[in-house]
């Protein structure tokens, strides 16, 4: 590949790394304002089990924390721990003062009920912005925590200078934590918004008429160049482990030369949303101290 080539691919990245970093930059400030005045943010892990791919996301995140200078903290609970157990240990980081952040790894094990655990966490420490409550109130944009990925995708495109206002946006995978908040935060930005799923009969004859697309399906290099249209701006969330290697659901030799943007796997989506998970925590801790900082999240 030529020098030109390789320039004209970087100016269509969007960078998750440069966008994570000004993120966690920007708490740098905050974080000190707050311990000066005695008050750690601090966040609770808990995992359950030793899924490898949530050992490695919580391990993102404590290094993201440790970066920021929040205090982290995790509990590693066995596969086969009661769901009742779980509850009660949720209730005390609930009633812990000195925990501003609870975030319960997902997948939990099949005999827990994933959403009964979302909702134990109180919604004024549910920094994953998961909570039905805070879900609830992206409709009216007032929820004290936005669900990570869809808001770190939100902060890509307005770091990219990508309006959506008027713009056909195109969304595939509808799960609670990324596809159905993202068509929300894309509808109250005035977006025209399509969800798709696995049942959606020729989902080509939606992607390709999309201005954004964003692939939260799961489904390694699913989308190639023949699923856009020229100049569509792409944002690939999903991440599978293809023989060691890790990849998204955009097969991304194939579209480059199309796509006006589009985000890389590794180094998009993924790092912006831990660099949101820090920021929701910062949030927290201000909110709880009642200390007068000025955030804008
Ligand atoms: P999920 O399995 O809960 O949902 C997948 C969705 O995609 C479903 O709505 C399903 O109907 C749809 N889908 C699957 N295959 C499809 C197809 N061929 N055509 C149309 N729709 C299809 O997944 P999730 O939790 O939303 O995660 C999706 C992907 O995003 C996964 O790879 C996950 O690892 C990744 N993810 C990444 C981040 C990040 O920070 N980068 C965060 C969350 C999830």
């Amino acid at each position: 590949m030529t020098d030109n080539n390789n320039s004209g691919i970087k100016k269509k990245i969007i960078d998750g790394r440069l966008i994570a970093k000004e993120i966690e930059s920007s708490l740098s400030g905050k974080i000190a304002e707050l311990k000066n005045k005695g008050v750690v943010p601090s966040i609770n892990v808990i995992l359950v089990g030793d899924n490898p791919a949530s050992v490695i996301y919580v391990r993102n995140k404590e290094r993201a924390a440790a970066r920021c200078g929040i205090l982290s903290k995790k509990d590693i609970y066995p596969q086969t721990i009661r769901e009742e157990e779980l509850l009660n240990k949720i209730e005390a980081l609930n009633n812990d003062p000195l925990v501003h952040g609870i975030l319960v790894q997902l997948p939990l094990p099949s005999h827990i009920d994933e959403r009964t655990v979302m909702e134990a966490i109180s919604p004024s420490k549910d920094v994953d912005g998961f909570h039905p409550m805070n879900v609830g109130k992206i409709f009216t944009e007032s929820p004290p925590f936005y669900p990570c990925t869809p808001y770190g995708i939100i902060k890509m495109l307005v770091h990219y200078g990508i309006s959506v206002k008027g713009k056909n946006c195109v969304i595939i995978g509808q799960s609670n934590i990324v596809g159905k908040p993202l068509a929300v935060m894309l509808m109250n930005r005035l977006a025209a918004v399509v969800s798709l799923n696995i049942y959606t009969k020729d989902i080509k004859s939606f992607t390709r008429k999309a201005d954004v697309l964003i692939s939260a399906a799961g489904k390694a290099r699913l989308i190639d160049e023949s699923f856009i249209k020229e100049g569509a701006v792409i944002i690939d969330v999903g991440i599978s482990n293809i023989g060691g290697k890790i990849c998204g659901d955009v097969n991304f030799e194939s579209v480059i030369n199309k796509v006006a943007g589009i985000t890389p796997v590794p180094g998009g989506v993924g790092p912006v949303t831990v660099a949101v998970l820090m920021e929701n925590t910062v949030k927290s801790a201000i909110i709880k101290s009642g200390i007068n900082i000025k955030y804008k999240i």
